[in-house]
């Protein structure tokens, strides 16, 4: 599971996912937008219109999957109950990962239950070069004992471990820096997928900050 906010989607997004798929060797990779983060403001446009540029950003890539679940779902949306839903049909022996971004990462101890994240599946834990910061206390507090140097060590068991990936294309691209640009005219060309440029340019998505 990648989950986001998608808004919207970018080549640090995709990149990520494919690269996360290899390095873990995983079957499949769900991009799941979030209908309301509890964390964060408003998105900037709606779930639906997240959700399309997701899905031509994916376009045909083997092994990425736009998963509307959380659209689905009244209320905001808490990561443990997607991955209690994804557990559900993977079955309880599979490895199940929630992967997420630094920036995300260092706010994982003020999510809503983050023991049963663990409980539902490893969590992997991806570098962005544009985000250092020292881990929190309640954040090393909560992942003591947990952390595991290799993706080999994520096989022998379903869900639990904790694994820091550094993959080999970093991209400092972020989702607030595509709005800005967008919102002053300046290009957003090889951030995103053309695709997805074009529907943003063609809808006048993200034109006013
Ligand atoms: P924003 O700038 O609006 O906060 P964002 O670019 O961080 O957005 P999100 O939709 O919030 O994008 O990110 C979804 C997930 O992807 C998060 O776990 C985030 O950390 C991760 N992510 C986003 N951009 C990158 C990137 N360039 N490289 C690796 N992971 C990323």
């Amino acid at each position: 599971m990648l989950g986001g906010t998608f808004d919207p989607v970018h080549l640090g997004h995709l990149r990520s996912a494919v690269e996360l798929r290899e390095a873990l060797a995983l079957d499949r990779v769900h991009m799941i937008p979030a209908a309301m983060p509890p964390l964060r403001g408003e998105p900037r446009v709606s779930p639906d219109e997240r959700l399309a540029l997701l899905r031509l950003g994916i376009a045909d890539t083997p092994g990425l999957v736009a998963d509307p679940r959380e659209l689905e779902r009244d209320g905001p949306s808490y990561s443990a109950d997607t991955l209690a839903s994804l557990r559900g049909e993977v079955g309880d022996e599979a490895r199940l990962v929630m992967a997420l971004g630094y920036d995300a990462f260092l706010r994982l101890a003020d999510w809503r239950d983050p023991e049963r994240l663990f409980a539902l599946a490893h969590v992997v834990v991806i570098d962005r070069p544009d985000h250092e910061a020292a881990l929190p206390a309640a954040l090393r507090e909560l992942l003591a004992g947990r952390e595991v140097e290799q993706g080999e060590a994520l096989m022998a068991h379903p869900a639990g471990k904790l694994l820091r990936l550094r993959l080999p294309s970093r991209m400092a691209i972020s989702a607030t820096e595509v709005r800005r640009r967008l919102a002053t005219g300046r290009s957003v060309r090889y951030l995103l997928p053309e695709a997805v440029e074009a529907r943003i340019l063609a809808r006048g998505l993200y034109r006013h900050a």
